[in-house]
Formats: structure tokens, sequence, C-alpha cells
């Protein structure tokens, strides 16, 4: 069984980060930029499923500009066999990357796609219960377990009000929450060895994907500014400004 995994590349989660001073969205130039963390999971989760011998093949995605090929090399240096990066100086929305692994997926067969739960840039949360639709397969959201068994996927879902356990028939979309596993360190010898592992490159257009935006963005704003704390002298104080200063936003 083939196991794809989206990986994207967003400004690294240690980044503080900026909204552009024409307010169009956040600095990403000269900003250090990683792999989605949820998508590191997926990745690891792929290659415990291939160490188990139940993936036969591990192939990463990414849909977005050139330099998404680092990121790429990092899902082959954690462990996938190859990867494909579909290359396009566009402003991917959710729905427009769902399209493109919608047809990676007729391309490759893949049994099982896991994604990550939401990109830490956007928090869209959208990708993977749009490519779901899109293939009409089942999908798993939020999943702190997964075990492959008899064609069936049996997935434990972290939600409000606890962990929900689900069975779904392959292929099947996963996405991960961050209890899933703790992913590997990325050795040396496997970044070495991942620069000889294979990477096809697409256009948008040769999958036959129209990438147009569908939603505009007005505005991105910075989170309205703390007020400064102050520091109160002892409990009694700090009791009596609980009690008739504190409010409740
Ligand atoms: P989102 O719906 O944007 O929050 O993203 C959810 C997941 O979809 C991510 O964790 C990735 O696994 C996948 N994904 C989103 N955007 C991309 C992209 N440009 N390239 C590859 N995978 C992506």
């Amino acid at each position: 069984m083939k196991v794809l995994v989206p990986v994207k590349r967003v400004v690294d989660y240690n980044v503080k980060v900026r909204v552009k001073a024409d307010q169009t969205g956040v600095e990403t130039a000269n900003v250090k930029m990683s792999m989605n963390p949820f998508d590191e999971i997926a990745v690891e989760e792929a290659m415990r499923l291939k160490e188990a011998g139940i993936a036969t093949e591990v192939i990463a995605v990414s849909c977005g500009v050139a330099a998404c090929g680092e990121t790429l090399r990092t899902a082959l240096a954690i462990g996938a066999d190859r990867a494909i990066l579909v290359e396009t100086d566009a402003d991917l929305q959710p729905l427009a990357v769902a399209k493109l692994l919608a047809a990676v997926c007729k391309k490759e067969g893949p049994g099982l796609v896991i994604l990550g739960k939401q990109a830490i840039d956007d928090d869209a949360n959208q990708t993977g219960q749009m490519l779901a639709a899109l293939m009409g397969w089942p999908q798993a959201t939020f999943a702190s377990k997964v075990t492959i068994a008899d064609g069936k996927a049996q997935v434990t879902r972290e939600v409000d009000g606890g962990l929900e356990t689900i069975k779904i028939n392959l292929p099947a979309i996963v996405t991960t929450d961050l209890r899933l596993n703790e992913p590997r360190y990325v050795t040396l010898p496997n970044i070495m060895k991942a620069k000889k592992k294979p990477m096809e490159n697409h256009k948008p257009a040769d999958l036959g994907v129209d990438v147009a935006p569908r939603l505009k963005t007005l505005k991105v704003t910075e989170p309205p500014k703390r007020s400064a704390g102050i520091k109160v002298p002892d409990i009694k104080t700090l009791v009596d400004k609980l009690k008739n200063e504190a409010k409740v936003i």
C-alpha cells in the first residue's frame, strides 16, 4: 500500500510572526521556514507504517514555490521514498491544494493519505476534509492513534468530549493530531541520503487544476497589544484586586 503525505512549508513555529506594513499578509522574506509540525507527525506515522510492513512506499507531496523542495528533502531525510513537488508561485488556498492533491491521488492510487490536521500559518484545517470530499473517500480527522488491518483503518480521534474510535475503509484520508506520535530526529547520514532520492516536478496546469484563489483577503492585522502588568506588594492586595478590579473578558 502506498502512503501519500502532503507537507506544507510554513513560517517556523519559533519565529515571531510579523504582519506586512501594507496588511496584505505576514512577512515571509528572510524568515526561517520549516515543515508544518503536524506534517512532521504525518511523515513519522507513514514511516512507522512502512517499518511495520504495512506501507510499501511513502511519497511526500508539497504544493507551492520552488523552495518547497527543501521541505520535501526534509521528508525524504525522515525516510520518505520519493517526493512530488507541484510548483507554482500562485497564492494557494486549501481548495486549490485539495484539488492538486486529488490529481496526485488519481495518478498514484495511494491506500492512505496522511495530512496534518492544520497548517500553523493560516490555521485553515480544511485541506484533508476537502480532499476526502473530492475523492469520495472516508476521512478520520484529528487522529491520536491509527491501526491498519484487513483493508480498514481504526482511528482514535481527539474530540471535544474525549476520544472517539472509528473504523473506516481504505483508501482513506487521515489527519494528525499532536499526540499521534513524536517525530524522530533527522540524522546527518539520512540528510545526505535524501539528496539522492527522486523528486518529480509538476505544474498545476500539468495536473489540469485551476488554482485561482476563491477567497479574497481583505486585510491581516496584529492581535491587540496586551497592556502592561503590575506588581502587587502582597497576597491581600492581590485578592482585593482580583475581587474588585479584575474583569471577565
Ligand atoms: P490546512 O487545511 O491549510 O490547515 O492544512 C492541513 C494540511 O493539509 C497540512 O497539514 C498539510 O498536510 C496539507 N497541506 C496544506 N497546504 C499544503 C501545501 N501547500 N502543500 C502540501 N500539503 C499541504
